[in-house]
């Protein structure tokens, strides 16, 4: 009796176990298929060399008014994630995740996504109450923020303020690139990128460019992308556009 069934219940042992690698193959290809995906013309924020991830937006390189990629709120700075892209997103909860496990107060609750509108508001504040040449130096002008990306975030810390002490600095400059992101404006750096140093501000740009420019000590994104940046230009006409539309 057994004997007889055995050949049987061998066959559909062999049958079973053909389906369940057939698929999991095709779950695990699922990722692969994504990701050739975005050089679409569906996709036109894909611009530079194919990578949005590797946009540049700085003094020199803005984003139009309407740009809004990952539907972010446009009367606020967007404090749960809201208007970034799934990938910083998802980045921004785990590095802040693993920042509170090494004992650093850093809250949930971030700066990130700011529409142009927005931006204009908070420049012009600081206009008022620094002048325009000092806030040029610490907050951008509107259209020329990389918050209106969906590709950056400030950190916050547990306090309200922004953290800026040199532990966090060091830990993020060795171990930012873990979760595709950079310090966007490191210290001693603002001729090439038109910012003070501002350790809080994370930028994402995937594990593998983050990765390269750690493994070969490039500060910054301007000399990472060969993209120019520093101060404005005395004539905003001189700009070109960060996405071309
Ligand atoms: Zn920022």
């Amino acid at each position: 009796m057994f004997k007889k069934l055995f050949l049987p219940i061998l066959l559909i042992i062999c049958a079973l176990s053909g389906l369940v690698l057939i698929l999991h193959n095709s779950a695990q290809q699922k990722p692969q298929v994504q990701s050739s995906q975005p050089i679409t013309q569906k996709n036109k924020h894909q611009t530079y060399k194919t990578d949005h991830n590797l946009i540049v937006v700085n003094k020199k390189h803005p984003l139009n008014q309407n740009y809004n990629p990952f539907n972010g709120a446009i009367d606020s700075n967007n404090p749960n994630g809201a208007g970034l892209s799934k990938a910083t997103n998802q980045a921004k909860t785990q590095i802040i995740s693993d920042l509170q496990t090494a004992g650093f107060p850093i809250s949930d609750q971030v700066s990130g996504y700011r529409s142009f509108n927005y931006q204009t508001t908070l420049y012009n504040n600081y206009v008022t109450s620094h002048g325009q040449k000092e806030a040029d130096t610490f907050s951008a002008r509107p259209g020329y923020s990389e918050h209106q990306s969906g590709l950056a975030f400030d950190l916050t810390g547990q306090n309200g303020q922004l953290p800026t002490d040199d532990k966090l600095y060091h830990w993020l400059q060795n171990n930012a690139h873990k979760y595709g992101l950079i310090i966007r404006f490191p210290r001693n750096s603002s001729a090439k990128t038109g910012y003070m140093g501002e350790e809080w501000h994370l930028r994402y740009i995937g594990v593998k460019n983050a990765t390269k420019m750690y493994q070969k000590k490039i500060k910054t994104l301007e000399e990472f992308t060969g993209i120019i940046g520093g101060d404005y230009h005395q004539d905003a006409r001189q700009d070109q556009m960060a996405v071309k539309e």
